[in-house]
C-alpha cells in the first residue's frame, strides 16, 4: 500500500529540523533510517502530515567517546556503530552482541540506534541493551535540552519521553570500567526477525569478587522493554554462583509478562527469558574472567 499524502522536509541541520517540528507539533514526525516508520506508513499504521528527514544533517551522525560516556548522535546507524573503532576494540562487549543481532545487515545500513528507541518496539533490541547499559537521552525541543536516563525515556509500548516538537539528539552509554561487562542474547525465529526472548545483563564486581552492581533487562517480555530488580537484587553481594544466577534467572521467569503470538506461547517465552538471563550472566561473568561457576 502507499502511505496517505505527506510534507517532505530535509533538514541541513539541527536548528532547522527543530523549528520545524516546533512549527507542526504533533503532526510532524522525524525520518531517521526509516526502517520502521516507512513500513508503518505503507500500512497507514502512521499518517504524519509532515516528515522532517535528518539523514542530511552530519552534526548527527556522530559516534564518539566523551567524559566517560559513548555517546552516539540521533543519525548514527547500526551498522556504523558495528564497525566502529569502539566496538571493535571490545570495550563495549554488550552493545557489539546487539549490533550482530539486530534486524539483518541490510536494515543495520540505514536503522539508526536512536530511532530505535524512540520507536521503542516492545521486541526491539536497543531499548533492552539501553536499559541494561544504564543509558541516557539527551531530548531537545526549541525550549531547551534534557538529559533523560532510559528507563524514564521508556514510557510505554511504542511511547517515549519525546514530546511534540522534540527530538531525541544522542544516546550516552557509560563506558564499562574495567570490573564491568556486560552480554546480551537474544532467541530469533531466523535471522532478521524480532525477538521472540531477549535478555540483557550487566555486572560489576567487588574487589573481593562479590557483585557490586548489577542491571537485568527483558524484550519481548512485556509492553516494552523493562528491568528486573528482583533478578538485580538476587545477585547484589553474592559471589557469581550457579545458585545466584539461578535466583536471578527465576525472577525474569516470573517478572516476564509476554503475549502468546506465532513467535511462541507465554509459557515458552516466560521459560525463555529465564534462559536468556542465565546466558547473558554467565556470558558477562565469562568477560570479566569468571569462568567456571558452580
Ligand atoms: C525487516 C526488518 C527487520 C527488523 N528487525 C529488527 C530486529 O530484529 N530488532 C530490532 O530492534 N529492530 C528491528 N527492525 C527495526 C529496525 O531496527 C529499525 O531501524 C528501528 O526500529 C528504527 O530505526 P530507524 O532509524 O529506521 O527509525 P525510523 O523508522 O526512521 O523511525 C522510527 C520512529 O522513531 C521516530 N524517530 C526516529 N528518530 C528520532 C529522533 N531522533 N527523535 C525523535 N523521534 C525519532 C520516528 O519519527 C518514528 O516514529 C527491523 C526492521 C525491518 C524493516
Amino acid at each position: 500500500m502507499f502511505p496517505a499524502a505527506f510534507d517532505y522536509i530535509p533538514a541541513r541541520s539541527t536548528d532547522e529540523a527543530l523549528s520545524v517540528l516546533a512549527q507542526y507539533g504533533g503532526d510532524a514526525r522525524v525520518l531517521a533510517g526509516g526502517q520502521s516508520l516507512i513500513p508503518a506508513m505503507r500500512f497507514r499504521l502512521a499518517k504524519p502530515a509532515v516528515l522532517v528527514d535528518i539523514n542530511r544533517i552530519a552534526e548527527l551522525a556522530t559516534i564518539g567517546e566523551h567524559n566517560g560516556e559513548l555517546r552516539l548522535g540521533a543519525g548514527a546507524r547500526d551498522q556504523g556503530l558495528e564497525l566502529s573503532g569502539q566496538i571493535l576494540s571490545g570495550r563495549y562487549p554488550l552493545l557489539a552482541d546487539v549490533c550482530a543481532v539486530v534486524a539483518d545487515p541490510v536494515v543495520r545500513q540505514m536503522g539508526t540506534v536512536v530511532g530505535s528507541l524512540c520507536h521503542n518496539d516492545p521486541a526491539g533490541d536497543w531499548p533492552v541493551a539501553a536499559l541494561a547499559g544504564n543509558a541516557s537521552i539527551v531530548v531537545r525541543g526549541k525550549g531547551g535540552e534534557r538529559v533523560v536516563p532510559i528507563d524514564e525515556f521508556i514510557v510505554d509500548s511504542y511511547t517515549t519521553a519525546v514530546g511534540d516538537g522534540e527530538m531525541a539528539i544522542e544516546v550516552r552509554f557509560p563506558t564499562p570500567d574495567a570490573r564491568t561487562a556486560g552480554a546480551y542474547f537474544k532467541i530469533e525465529r531466523k535471522v532478521g526477525d524480532f525477538a521472540t526472548a531477549a535478555a540483557a545483563a550487566r555486572v560489576t564486581l567487588a574487589q573481593d569478587g562479590t557483585v557490586a552492581k548489577a542491571a537485568i533487562a527483558l524484550g519481548a517480555a512485556g509492553p516494552c522493554g523493562f528491568r528486573v530488580a528482583e533478578a538485580e537484587r538476587a545477585l547484589v553481594g553474592a559471589k557469581p554462583s550457579a545458585a545466584a544466577i539461578a535466583a536471578a534467572a527465576d525472577a525474569a521467569r516470573k517478572a516476564a509478562d509476554p503475549v502468546s503470538d506465532t513467535r511462541g506461547t507465554v509459557a515458552y517465552k516466560k521459560e525463555m527469558a529465564g534462559v536468556l538471563v542465565e546466558r547473558a550472566l554467565r556470558k558477562a561473568f565469562a568477560r570479566l574472567g569468571v569462568e567456571d561457576i558452580r
